[in-house]
């Protein structure tokens, strides 16, 4: 069993934080373990409880189709999510369900060494550039660390909102590039700042 499924195993059974208590199923991942893209959604939402699978309802369909776009299936990325289990009525994760999922994401990254991680919307930019408004970065990658990190809208806005699904749109036709261009993308400014720093935003 890889290293990558003992940590599916033990996020399936996870006590960290309350969610783990309301959960029907737990949603570690999924995909290659050597995929090249992985991309990471904020949280499981009413279908995903159900199924223990990432972005299986509306949004997943969504998600689906942009990948499409760009000749990609589902089966060629990774994709998880920032929290691995259903808040109640879908609000938004707490701090504290953040922080006691971050280890389990931080090895999911360390494990599968993707070349682009896909940030889907605000939660899951967060974790790699603090404070900063996704409206101003979405669709520009940046190194953080050792990896490519590409910001966009989460696809469930664009199914509330109809002006964002044309930049989730634009944003994904630009994925193919930056994986042929990966050497001459930028090192992030905004990672390398405190986090206090970070907090006067
Ligand atoms: N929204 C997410 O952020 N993740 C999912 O898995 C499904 C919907």
């Amino acid at each position: 069993m890889s290293e990558l499924s003992v940590l599916c195993d033990q996020i399936r059974i996870c006590q960290k934080c309350g969610l783990g208590r309301l959960r029907l199923k737990a949603v570690p991942g999924e995909g290659p373990e050597n995929a090249s893209i992985m991309f990471i959604g904020e949280a499981p939402g009413w279908h995903e409880n159900q199924q223990g699978r990432p972005f299986v309802g509306p949004a997943g369909q969504f998600l689906d189709e942009l990948l499409a776009s760009i000749n990609l299936k589902r089966q060629d990325v990774y994709i998880t999510n920032v929290i691995k289990c259903r808040p109640p009525e879908n609000r938004d994760p707490l701090p504290d369900e953040i922080a006691a999922c971050a280890d389990y994401l931080d090895r999911q990254i360390a494990l599968i060494k993707p070349k682009v991680v896909v940030t889907l919307g605000r939660y899951s930019m967060a974790r790699f550039f603090g404070q900063e408004s996704i409206s101003r970065i979405h669709g520009q990658p940046r190194k953080v660390d050792d990896v490519i990190v590409f910001p966009m809208y989460h696809p469930a806005a664009a199914l509330h909102q109809p002006r964002l699904r044309q930049d989730l749109i634009n944003d994904m036709k630009k994925l193919p590039a930056i994986l042929a261009d990966l050497d001459k993308i930028v090192e992030s400014k905004q990672a390398k700042e405190s986090p206090q720093q970070l907090s006067l935003f």
